[in-house]
């Protein structure tokens, strides 16, 4: 299979206003690094917009654009994993497809991947502009509480956008897994991976497509993807209750042998309230592992290809792609 020197991967969602000037800056940044041997690879991520056409449109103008239409929206791991899957580069940038994250900054993380040996540069954002504070306190806080949690060190207050060799991108291809927090899967791989710090822009346009909602689902992939901590959570909590419990024993027996036992409404349903809140808390975490694990156990493709737009020359191996020819039918 021949290998362009670069892929650049890019997993869009109703984009459409940002695929003109994405393509015309991802473009000129790839020419940049390595001239015209690079193909830039566009998912469609099931958008409602007319991102689609545009991708369509785009592809026929340039050769060296891949437009992948997937069969519905997947969800921005899985459109990336498409992405990833079908891509033949030697090297390959990920990046999102809103422009916050500058392509012009690939020539520095090539010359950091050279300089440093690196199989991984991963952008490590210094700065983020246009988004909420409460978008930035919740991602801030939950960085912090996945790197506690996890056994796996994950890079704080990273995203998608980074750089990869083609043997960090095969061995991350290799994690079959459904429930995919990819920037936490590239930091289990291991190799050499580096830190490269950027300034966040604005969304060029649109708005954000990962509403409270889709973030939770994500937190919650991360933490049950890479860490058990919150089954042991039970056991911590019994032995904090089994103490409490002692000290009450303790008082209560008092309270009988000074002739005033003790008595009360309010301190029974308080004990009552918080005991099932804990035990809830504890079927709620088991229900989301067990919830996982019945999903992972149905070994469905990752994603479904609809169509095809340009020379793809990659092979999907974790999807189910419609648009490739089925063997039987392929000419000699
Ligand atoms: N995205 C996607 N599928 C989705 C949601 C998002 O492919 O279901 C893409 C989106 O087009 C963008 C990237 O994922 O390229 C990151 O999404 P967004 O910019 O909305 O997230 P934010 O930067 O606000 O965290
Ligand atoms: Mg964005």
């Amino acid at each position: 299979m021949y290998r362009p020197a670069l892929s650049v991967v890019i997993p869009c969602y109703n984009e459409a206003p940002c695929l003109e000037l994405l393509h015309a800056r991802v473009s000129a940044a790839a020419r940049a690094a390595v001239g015209d041997d690079h193909e830039i690879v566009l998912i469609n991520d099931g958008s409602r917009d007319d991102s689609w056409a545009v991708m369509q449109r785009l592809a026929a103008q340039d050769p060296r654009l891949v437009a992948i239409n997937l069969s519905r929206n997947h969800g921005h791991q899985l459109a990336l994993t498409a992405g990833l899957d079908l891509c033949s580069g030697a090297q390959i940038l990920i990046i999102d497809a809103d422009l916050q994250d500058p392509p012009e900054l690939l020539t520095d993380m090539r010359a950091t991947m050279a300089a440093q040996g690196a199989d991984v540069v991963y952008a490590v954002r210094r700065k983020r502009e246009g988004e909420t504070i409460f978008k930035k306190a919740t991602a801030a806080a939950f960085y912090r509480v996945l790197d506690r949690v996890t056994d796996t060190p994950i890079p704080l207050d990273t995203g998608d956008f980074r750089l990869m060799s083609r043997r960090a991108l095969d061995a991350l291809l290799s994690l079959p897994e459904q429930a995919r927090f990819i920037r936490g899967m590239v930091a289990w791989v291991g190799f050499r991976q580096v830190p490269f710090p950027y300034d966040r822009a604005e969304r060029h346009a649109g708005e954000t497509n990962y509403p409270l909602g889709k973030m939770v689902r994500l937190a919650f992939d991360a933490v049950t993807g890479f860490s058990t901590a919150p089954l042991r959570f039970a056991s911590h909590a019994s032995v904090i209750l089994a103490g409490a419990s002692l000290l009450l024993l303790f008082y209560i027996l008092w309270g009988f042998f000074e002739g005033s036992p003790v008595q009360g409404w309010t301190s029974t349903m308080l004990v009552v309230t918080v005991l099932s809140a804990v035990q809830m808390f504890v079927l709620g975490m088991i229900g989301e592992y067990l919830g996982r694990l019945y999903i992972e156990s149905k070994r469905r493709p990752l994603y479904l290809v609809a169509d095809i737009a340009g020379p793809v020359k990659g092979h999907s191996t974790l999807g189910f792609n419609a648009a490739e020819p089925s063997p039987e039918f392929e000419v000699e």
